[in-house]
């Protein structure tokens, strides 16, 4: 009933949502395109971590959410390199690290900065032009360097299935994302989004990065 949910259902599915993942899954609500007063209405039922991909768009709502406990804010946008210091100042973990330049720019900032983000790797386990990352053979090739971007820290690998896999294909590049973190003594694994969460959280992601089926629609 629309006049009793005036959160529009909101906390039906983040309950819903909650109840379905398994114990090594969080979720990461991903609040891109939605209003600061749908962040305020999921952090009132005790979602603390967020997904945005625009600077300008989630700093607007960080400013007007000042007033709540300090929410856990991840950048999951690709992250272009003039936008790395403010970026830095505002999130706390970013999730699409996709190239070594990248990964020591935000070395290098951390560092000046006197901060300590979170970082997970952008990979991409299948050809796809639409998106960037790194090859699994390139982030092998990269691993020492990667392993030396203190005082940032690499938490974890992160990945987005290309459009159009079947089901079967989806779970198979989960399945490879998990083993690749493991090989590497990575705890984190970001995957799988509002259309393939299930399978993600089944493979082992240990964080489902769900907007619209969380929240609706985008503005
Ligand atoms: C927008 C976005 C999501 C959430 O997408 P939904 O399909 O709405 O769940 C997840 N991950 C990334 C990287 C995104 O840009």
């Amino acid at each position: 009933m629309a006049a009793a949910e005036p959160n529009g259902g909101l906390a039906a599915r983040l309950a819903e949502i909650r109840s379905a993942l398994p114990p090594h899954t969080r979720l990461l609500a991903v609040s891109k395109g939605q209003n600061a007063a749908a962040i305020r209405q999921a952090a009132a039922l005790a979602q603390r971590s967020f997904g945005e991909s625009r600077l300008q768009e989630a700093l607007a709502k960080q400013a007007e959410l000042a007033d709540l406990e300090p929410l856990d804010w991840h950048f999951i946008g690709r992250l272009q390199a003039n936008k790395v210091r403010p970026v830095l100042k505002a999130f706390g973990t970013i999730h699409a690290i996709d190239s070594l330049d990248l990964a020591l720019r935000v070395a290098r900032i951390a560092g000046e900065e006197g901060l300590a983000p979170r970082l997970l790797l952008q990979v991409k386990f299948r050809p796809d032009p639409a998106k960037g990352g790194f090859t699994p053979e390139e982030l092998q090739a990269h691993w020492a360097q990667l392993q030396t971007l203190a005082p940032a820290v690499v938490v974890g690998l992160m990945t987005i299935t290309p459009l159009g896999l079947s089901a079967q294909e989806s779970a198979a590049v989960f399945g490879e994302c998990r083993a690749l973190a493991d090989a590497l003594a990575l705890e984190e694994c970001s995957m799988g989004m509002s259309g393939d969460w299930r399978a993600a959280a089944s493979a082992g992601s240990t964080w489902v990065r769900i907007g619209s089926a969380l929240f609706g629609s985008r503005h």
